[in-house]
């Protein structure tokens, strides 16, 4: 793929994903779903959860993999735990049932928990934690995805690219938001990067002899190392045990045995922790924080996790969009 991009505006980016998600069978429900993650990717800067995702998505439903008409279900396990039986259906349908009950049991109850179940996620996760604290809680998740990451020490991949995200509310301000991945790199930037011919740092991942490369698709065709040495690993095993066994659902080695290799996003599970501070204090910790954040925000050189996305936000100008992959989407629409 070439680096040349296209200026093309946002609701033409939604028109765009829709269109390719319709002609492959999935219902409006699902495309307006799936679309507006896409959308919103783009707005925000997430360009490795953007259109370049499409064609995958598109696998998907192509093989059958995906069910572009599923129905997500949602199960009161207790009144604090949900499950969301996504039916083999993409992720933000599934979220869009799912979290609103989250919210709702963790404003009652301070505390809620919702494993996803049965789902096709191939998004970032910002979207998620950012709908929990738009109503002033606190919002944690994960997911695990196909093995591409080796263990610290190792470098045989067993770890997915687990990426966790973590969202605190700021009534009347957007919420501090981090969201990443737990290899060094998400996946979707080595994609991008070899697809640029743009080199990564050494210690990014090894080459398939085992090798540490600043080469991207030297590293796309090898293993992903963990951010942060042990430190990352061990975080990224915590993501393993969140996302698979806690939600009833795979760990990334055994998500790869059961997909079908089409390239689409593979089916497994997600992890979503929702809590209110007010409840949990006992009081209004919004004083608290400002003046914590204040002091964050007056060190020289800080910013701010999520800022960056909020302020492209504020852009509403076309974005550019590398343009063989618009003629791609374009055929597949
Ligand atoms: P980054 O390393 O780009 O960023 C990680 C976080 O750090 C972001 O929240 C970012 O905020 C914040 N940040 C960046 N620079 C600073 C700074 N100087 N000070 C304070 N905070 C900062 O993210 P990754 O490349 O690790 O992940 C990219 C995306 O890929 C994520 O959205 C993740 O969910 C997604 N992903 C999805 C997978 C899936 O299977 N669904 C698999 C792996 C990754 P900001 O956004 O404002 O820059």
């Amino acid at each position: 793929m070439t680096s040349k991009t296209i200026d093309i505006g946002l609701d033409e980016i939604f028109n765009l994903a829709k269109a390719a998600l319709i002609n492959h069978g999935a219902n409006e429900e699902n495309a307006n779903a799936v679309a507006t993650t896409v959308t919103n990717a783009e707005r925000d800067g997430s360009v490795s959860h953007g259109l370049f995702r499409i064609p995958g998505y598109i696998k998907a439903l192509q093989s059958k993999k995906v069910d572009g008409s599923a129905k997500p279900e949602i199960t009161e396990v207790t009144p604090v735990i949900l499950k969301c039986d996504a039916k083999n259906g993409f992720a933000p349908l599934a979220h869009q049932y799912g979290i609103k009950k989250l919210i709702e049991a963790a404003q009652k109850f301070g505390i809620a928990g919702l494993s996803i179940q049965r789902c096709h996620h191939f998004a970032a996760l910002w979207p998620e934690v950012e709908a929990i604290s738009e109503h002033g809680l606190v919002g944690l998740t994960s997911v695990s995805y196909m093995p591409g990451v080796a263990p610290s020490g190792g470098a045989t991949a067993l770890f997915g690219t687990n990426p966790i995200a973590f969202s605190w509310p700021r009534p009347g301000k957007n919420p501090i938001v981090f969201d990443m991945a737990t290899a060094s790199m998400a996946k979707g930037e080595i994609q991008i990067a070899a697809r640029d011919g743009h080199s990564v740092p050494l210690g990014t991942g090894l080459s398939s002899s085992g090798e540490l490369t600043t080469d991207a698709s030297e590293i796309d065709k090898g293993v992903l190392l963990p951010f942060g040495g042990h430190k990352g690993s061990v975080i990224a095993l915590m993501v393993e045990l969140l996302s698979g066994p806690l939600v009833g659902e795979t760990f990334s080695y055994e998500t790869k045995e059961r997909d079908n290799g089409d390239g689409g996003p593979a089916q497994g599970g997600q992890f979503i922790l929702a809590m209110s501070p007010e409840i949990i204090s006992g009081k209004d910790t919004s004083a608290q924080t400002e003046e914590f954040l204040k002091k964050y925000n007056d060190i020289d050189g800080t910013r701010l996790p999520g800022l960056r996305r909020h302020e492209n936000r504020k852009n509403i100008d076309p974005r550019a969009v590398n343009s063989e992959l618009i003629n791609t989407i374009k055929k597949l629409a």
